[in-house]
């Protein structure tokens, strides 16, 4: 397996600029999430490495070789579509052997390898079959088995459990981590879905109109986001964001101040600081005349826990409640936090000061 490089990559749709500067490298044997809105290009990022796209300007590097003008069939990677592209006049076995098949490999050894990988992802009892007569995780399977039967440099992922039941979902995120692990595979996995990539990632890349926010380990993006796109992106539900001020006497938010750890306090004067964000499983209820005062807006018990949204003048707060949690809609109630649990944003919307860990 290869590392990957992404360097100043453009891509220009006429006058519209999917990619603006891509400059993202990936490290061998590492699985990246590339994470972001619908349209904010990481299909375009993934098809430019594949050669199914080429860059207005840029290059793409895999391992040390500049693939960027390469047909896409030199480049040595293998891609999972979300929907899984399987040939239907073909048996699972011919599908999954097909990338050895076009490279003239001998029948023995390609049925060998199919053998091998069909064990490998539990499919071998359905090598006879044709795709119309399995399921879509066992399709998904099926394209995941094609992908790895000629141990390419790369794996490329394009939201490839999109199309599966919510359950199925879950159990194939864990197995394509797993798989990716033991293969020890350089992979670049593109999902939307924030739980995704937290759950399966090494690092995640989240983007956000065709530029990078930040490059981390999904622990960091979590606690440390880079930006406040980030921070309300990434978590479910996202970090809540209030308007905040801070000045000598302390952090000024929901017609309170409150007094912050002194360090903390020191970064942020003078940091041009307009707005504060929470988690919501940094705050607490607390009686009426707190920190912050609101009233209940919604209460969602999820079996779990309880998810309560308060109503603050005009903003919000989703708070992460206990189970069993109860409340009358519509009564006033106190919130609190530890300040050191909250971040805090400029104006442009960048982090000016971290969370104290
Ligand atoms: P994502 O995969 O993150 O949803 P895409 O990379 O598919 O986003 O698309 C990024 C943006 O580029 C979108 O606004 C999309 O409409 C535009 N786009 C993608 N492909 C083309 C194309 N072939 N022609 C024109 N615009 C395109
Ligand atoms: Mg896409």
């Amino acid at each position: 397996m290869s590392a990957i490089s992404y360097q100043k990559v453009v891509k220009n749709f006429g006058a519209f600029q999917a990619l603006r500067s891509l400059d993202l490298a990936l490290p061998d044997r590492t699985f990246l999430a590339l994470l972001g809105p619908s349209g904010c290009g990481k299909t375009t990022a993934l098809r430019i490495l594949a050669g199914l796209e080429m860059p207005s300007a840029g290059k793409v590097l895999i391992g040390e070789r500049d693939v960027t003008r390469l047909q896409p069939r030199d480049r040595d990677i293998a891609m999972v579509f979300q929907s899984y592209a399987l040939y239907p006049h073909m048996t699972i076995a011919d599908n999954i052997g097909y990338p050895l098949w076009i490279r003239n490999l001998d029948s023995v050894k390609r049925g060998a390898k199919v053998a091998e990988v069909a064990k490998a992802l539990e499919i071998d009892h359905l090598l006879d079959r044709h795709p119309r007569q399995l399921s879509g995780g066992q399709r998904q399977r099926v394209a995941l088995a094609r992908a790895i039967v000629r141990d390419p440099a790369a794996f490329l992922m394009d939201e490839p459990l999109s199309n599966l039941d919510a359950r199925l979902r879950l159990s194939m995120r864990g197995e394509i981590k797993r798989l990716c692990q033991r293969l020890g595979a350089t992979t670049l996995y593109v999902t939307h879905d924030q739980a995704e990539a937290l759950t399966m990632a090494d690092l995640i890349a989240v983007m956000n109109a065709g530029q990078l926010q930040q490059l981390a380990t999904p622990h960091e993006i979590y606690e440390r986001p880079a930006t406040r796109f980030v921070a309300t992106f990434v978590g479910n539900p996202p970090m809540n964001i209030l308007s905040a001020a801070v000045d000598e006497s302390g952090l000024h938010v929901g017609g309170s101040t409150v007094r912050l750890d002194p360090e903390q306090h020191a970064r942020c004067l003078g940091a041009g600081i307009t707005e504060m964000g929470i988690r919501p499983e940094d705050l607490r209820f607390a009686e009426a005349g707190s920190v912050l005062t609101g009233e209940i807006y919604v209460i969602e018990p999820m079996g779990n826990e309880t998810l309560v949204d308060v109503r603050l003048g005009g903003e919000r707060l989703s708070v992460r409640a206990q189970r069993g949690f109860t409340a009358a809609v519509g009564s006033r109630i106190g919130v609190t936090f530890d300040s050191t649990d909250v971040c805090f944003f400029d104006a442009t919307g960048s982090t000016v000061v971290h969370r104290v860990e």
